[in-house]
This record gives C-alpha cells, sequence and structure tokens, in this order.
C-alpha cells in the first residue's frame, strides 16, 4: 500500500510539527489544495490504499458562502479531533478529501471511521480563496501553536508592525523569508466565521497570520514553503525572547539589525520589505 505524494508530506508535515511542540494533543490542523492531476488520478492513486472513496458524498451546506472563484476545489484536509503524534499510523481516518461547493463542502474520500473536517475548515476554504486570488500556485494552509510566536505575543503588546520589525531585526534571514511581512490579529475565538473572515482579508497581502496569544495561520505553495514560513518566524520569536530575558530591555533597544541593514539585505536577495 502506498500513499499518493500528497498524503505522505500531509503525514510528515504533522509528525514533524508534533515533534517541534507545535500541536499538542489534538492542537492544530492543515489542508492541502489537490492539482487537476491529482483530482483526475484519486480514483487510481487511493485504489490500493485504507482510504474509501464515496460515491455518494457526504454533503455539508449553508456553512458559508464561498468565493465564486474557489469553487470546486478539492482539499486534502485533517479531522477534527486527529491526533498529530499519531495520525501518521492512521491517515485514511485522520484525513479525508472533500470537494468545495457553492456554500460548504462534499466529503469524497478518507475519513473511514466518520470523523469530519477541523472546525476550523470555514476558515482553511477562506484562507485558500484569498491566497489562491493573489497566486494560483498557492496549495498549502497550517494552523498551529508555534511555542515561541505565541509566547512573543503573550509578553509583547504586538502589531502587525512591530512583530515584523521585531523578527526581521534579529534574524537576518527573515525579511527574505517574509518581505510582506506578518499581520497580527487580536485575540478571536476560535472556529468562528469571524476569525476565519478576519484572517482572510489579511492573507490578502501576507502569507503568515499570527493570532496573537493562541499560534499561527501559514500559506505556501507546498508544504515545506509553508512550513519553512513557520520554522523561521518561529526561530526569530525564539531569538527575541531570550534577547529580552538576557538583556532585560525590549527587543529594538539592542543591537539589532537597522533598517540599513535590512535595506542592504532587500537590495542584495532582490525582495521588497513591506515597512522599509
Ligand atoms: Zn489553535
Amino acid at each position: 500500500m502506498s500513499y499518493p505524494r500528497y498524503i505522505n508530506e500531509m503525514i510528515e508535515t504533522t509528525y514533524d510539527m508534533w515533534s517541534k511542540g507545535w500541536d499538542e494533543y489534538n492542537g492544530g490542523n492543515i489542508s492541502y489544495r489537490l492539482t487537476e492531476q491529482e483530482i483526475q488520478e484519486m480514483a487510481t492513486d487511493l485504489a490500493d490504499t485504507d482510504y474509501r472513496i464515496y460515491s455518494e458524498p457526504i454533503v455539508v451546506e449553508n456553512l458559508l458562502e464561498v468565493p465564486h472563484h474557489f469553487q470546486g476545489q478539492y482539499l486534502l484536509i485533517t479531522a477534527s479531533g486527529s491526533h498529530f503524534r499519531y495520525l501518521k499510523e492512521q491517515p485514511a481516518v485522520d484525513t479525508g478529501i472533500v470537494k468545495v461547493t457553492e456554500t460548504g463542502y462534499d466529503i469524497v474520500a478518507g475519513f473511514v471511521t466518520g470523523k469530519r473536517p477541523t472546525s476550523e475548515i470555514y476558515m482553511h476554504i477562506l484562507a485558500h480563496a484569498a491566497r489562491y486570488a493573489q497566486n494560483k500556485e498557492h496549495r498549502v494552509v497550517i494552523h498551529n501553536h508555534a511555542t515561541n510566536i505565541v509566547l512573543y505575543s503573550l509578553l509583547n503588546e504586538v502589531t502587525s508592525e512591530s512583530l515584523t520589525r521585531d523578527l526581521w531585526s534579529v534574524l537576518t534571514e527573515s525579511i527574505v523569508v517574509f518581505p510582506d511581512g506578518i499581520d497580527v490579529l487580536p485575540w478571536m475565538v476560535p472556529g468562528t466565521k469571524e476569525i476565519g473572515q478576519a484572517t482572510a482579508k489579511l492573507l490578502e497581502h501576507t502569507r503568515l497570520v499570527v493570532w496573537a496569544k493562541h499560534g499561527v495561520l501559514s500559506t505556501g505553495v507546498d508544504y515545506e514553503d509553508c512550513f519553512g514560513l513557520i520554522e523561521t518566524a518561529n526561530k526569530a520569536a525564539g531569538l527575541a525572547l531570550d534577547l529580552q530575558r538576557i538583556s532585560g530591555k525590549p527587543v529594538q533597544e539592542n543591537d539589532v539589525l537597522t533598517d540599513d541593514n535590512l535595506r542592504a539585505v532587500c537590495k542584495a536577495l532582490h525582495v521588497e520589505g513591506r515597512y522599509l
């Protein structure tokens, strides 16, 4: 039995996230937008696996108004109550494929014991739609509780600009990985339409949204791109926390990278920093 690549990468990514301590117990969720070819070959690709394909899909309607340009897309998505430590043992139980419809989705494969998609599916659909409108290569949305970023947002009054500048100024690679910056959403109740809509709005001009005092919402053209974005921001947040702790001063009062330093990095690597 061998799974198609997009399922194998989901298995690896969920386990890596759990190993990093970002997805305790049932925390976090991931979705991946299938390519045209993967949709065409789904029946063949899943034939020798424990995924089941439903001739009569389970229909969920009246959940949200799906933007027109995103209707008909297929997402591989993690289940509500899936545990990323254990998902690798039972991907067909803990993930499934949904087809996005006008006001919801049809479950077309997977979730073989009857689990349902993450309660954040509303946010996933809107996040994909927002990024897909910006970049036709967009594929992956990840939500998790990246530890250093959560801690940083608990310790500091963060805004989109202050967090972006702090993380840019402690790790030279940061501005290259997220030149569009990081947007901060003040704390909101998760799993609601409001947080989904507010997140999607911010994703019109950024790839990474921090949910203050909760976690991150990252997007990317593939799993590695999306994971790497969180990894870099979380590394920078860790440096910023250590810097604050060791010096006893706010990040910007230390000998961090200046705007001129950041501009020089941008020039050398041909990116444009949002706040410079
Ligand atoms: Zn969460």
